[in-house]
């Protein structure tokens, strides 16, 4: 099942020009059935400048250092590849953890999964927040069942720390979002300690408001051989 769908996207992606002034509406990229149909049922239809610039060079496997202002469509540059990541590799429900998106604040985690909710929902991936909140006993039982987690640093440090059994070693994609206020806030260390624990082949995506020393600092740790995109539009 769904092999000649698989098949069919890869080939696509191949020829797909991350650069072609013909990509307009998200039917125009190659994604599956199911993320296209989550996101119609979302009505999202025309792609905003940073999707335009970041999802196709993200679906063909590249690391991607995304600028662009608040409200300009970050979400869901890096939602669509983290979803298009797990069918590329076939994974299921039973594969664990699959994608771990970071984020400053237990709010903003909050929002990144509830878009993640609306646009996955024909995909079979369970997700799930860790942003304290709950004993650490309590998330912990859940961390092992999860293929995509949205976590603040602090709180998922914890976890590698400290929850036995919680295995990140297939994680095939990490993001981090608004990785100026993830530097601001001082979570720098958080997250070199977090990044320690992942596996070195991984795509990676990094995104943030503003172009800083201390965001370019943070990729050079973190991304390989990154695009750089930015977007000025007028959201
Ligand atoms: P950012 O993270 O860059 O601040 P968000 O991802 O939170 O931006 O998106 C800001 C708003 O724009 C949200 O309400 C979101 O639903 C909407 N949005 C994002 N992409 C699109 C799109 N392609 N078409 C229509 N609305 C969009
Ligand atoms: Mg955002």
């Amino acid at each position: 099942r769904g092999q000649d769908e698989l098949e069919k996207l890869k080939i696509a992606i191949q020829e797909l020009d991350p650069k072609s002034p013909n990509l307009t509406k998200f039917s125009d990229l190659p994604l599956c059935a199911a993320t296209a149909s989550g996101l119609r049922a979302s009505h999202f239809e025309v792609l905003t400048d940073i999707q335009k610039a970041a999802i196709p060079l993200a679906l063909k496997g590249r690391d991607v250092l995304g600028a662009a202002k608040t409200g300009s469509g970050k979400t869901l540059a890096f939602l669509i590849p983290v979803l298009e990541k797990l069918v590329q590799a076939q994974w299921t429900e039973y594969d664990g953890l699959g994608a771990l998106i970071i984020s400053p604040t237990r709010e903003l985690a909050v929002q990144i999964f509830e878009v993640l909710r609306k646009i996955g929902r024909n995909h079979v991936f369970s997700a799930g927040l860790v942003i304290g909140g709950k004993s650490l006993k309590e998330e912990a039982d859940r961390l092992g069942r999860m293929n995509i987690l949205v976590c603040t640093p602090g709180r998922m440090l914890q976890h590698l720390d400290q929850t036995a059994g919680f295995d990140v070693n297939n994680l095939q994609m990490l993001v981090l979002d608004e990785a100026d206020r993830i530097m601001d806030m001082g979570f720098q260390s958080a997250v070199d300690a977090l990044v320690e624990h992942l596996p070195k082949t991984r795509q990676t995506m990094l995104f943030s408001a503003t172009q800083s020393k201390r965001v370019s600092d943070l990729a050079r740790l973190s991304l390989k051989d990154p695009e750089y995109v930015s977007a000025h539009e007028e959201a």
